[in-house]
This record gives C-alpha cells, structure tokens and sequence, in this order.
C-alpha cells in the first residue's frame, strides 16, 4: 500500500499480447507468488504491472479451511456484472498488499465475470458467496481501489487482534 500502481486503472491487454512471452511469465509468475503467500487472488497491479490482468485460486488454503474451493482461474481484462443487488455478503477480507490487516467489506454476493484466459479465449464464471467476494476483491485492484476504501473503517484491525476478537461466525456472513 502507498505504491501508485496500486491506485492506478490498470489498462486492457491486446488480443494479440496474451501469447507474448512476456504477458505469458507475467502469468506464470503471479501464479507462483500467489501460492508462495497462500493468498485466494492476486492482481498484476500488485507485482508491478498495471494489466488488467488476475489470477484466482482457492485450494486447500490454511487461511480458508472450510471455504469453497476454486481451481485455478486466470482473467484478462475481466468484465464484472453484478446478477443481483441481494443478496449481499459480509466479509473480514485481507490483502498481500496491506500486509497484517484486515477490515469487514459488505459486497453483492452473486455476480458474473466475463474475461479472456492465459489463452485468450473468452470465458464466463459465475460466483455467489465468498467467490464473489474474492472475485470484486481481485477486479478492483483493476481499477485502483483497495478493500481498506470499501471496508466499515471502524472494524479495521491487524491479524493478531482479528484473531482474538472477531468470533469465527462473524468473519463471513451471508445476508439475504
Ligand atoms: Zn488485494
């Protein structure tokens, strides 16, 4: 946090960049760092590169242990639309870019994303729940914005207070 790229609006990537070597590394290596870290997503903007390009990815995830799991997802200029206004879901999120806090973020819980893959295919999700969560997490980096602007301020706390304060029935709430 505090780096520009994190509040810059990434740009689109061409057609005709996603078999370049380089957009094609740039995909490998946030694969890497997001399993490095353990984390569910990561956005390039957050490695240094201001593309409109994430990867998500919930597995086995110490951080997660009782969440859905999500195979590997790479998006490229992913387009976000939101199915429904509710119901909504309630979250405490984090991000490796704001290492060490978290902050509860009220966000639609049921939403479609239309993107291209590493191969340049287009391809459509749908999420509800924590997915949609971490998927308007990830699709905002895109856009400059951090989960600090959209979490209630006052819940904002490090890990170590998140872990002895927050009861585990409220760090993910579905609301109808
Ligand atoms: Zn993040």
């Amino acid at each position: 946090m505090g780096h520009p790229l994190l509040r810059t609006v990434a740009r689109e990537v061409s057609r005709d960049e996603i078999p370049t070597a380089a957009i094609q590394e740039l995909v490998r290596d946030m694969i890497e760092t997001m399993d490095a870290v353990n984390g569910a997503g990561l956005a390039a903007p957050q490695v240094g590169h201001s593309l409109r390009i994430c990867a998500l990815q919930v597995e086995k995830n110490e951080r997660y242990p009782d969440l859905p799991s999500l195979p590997l997802r790479v998006w490229i200029n992913p387009c976000l639309t939101v199915l429904s206004p509710s119901p909504r879901v309630q979250m405490y999120e984090g991000c490796l870019s704001v290492r060490g806090v978290r902050g509860r973020v009220e966000r639609p819980a049921h939403l479609r994303v239309e993107s291209l893959d590493r191969q340049g295919e287009p391809q459509v999700d749908e999420f509800s729940g924590f997915l949609a969560a971490v998927a308007q997490h990830e699709c905002d980096h895109l856009d400059g914005v951090l989960f600090v602007d959209r979490a209630d301020s006052t819940t904002l706390c490090f890990i170590d207070e998140y872990l002895a304060f927050v009861p585990a029935d409220e760090r993910l709430v579905l609301l109808d």
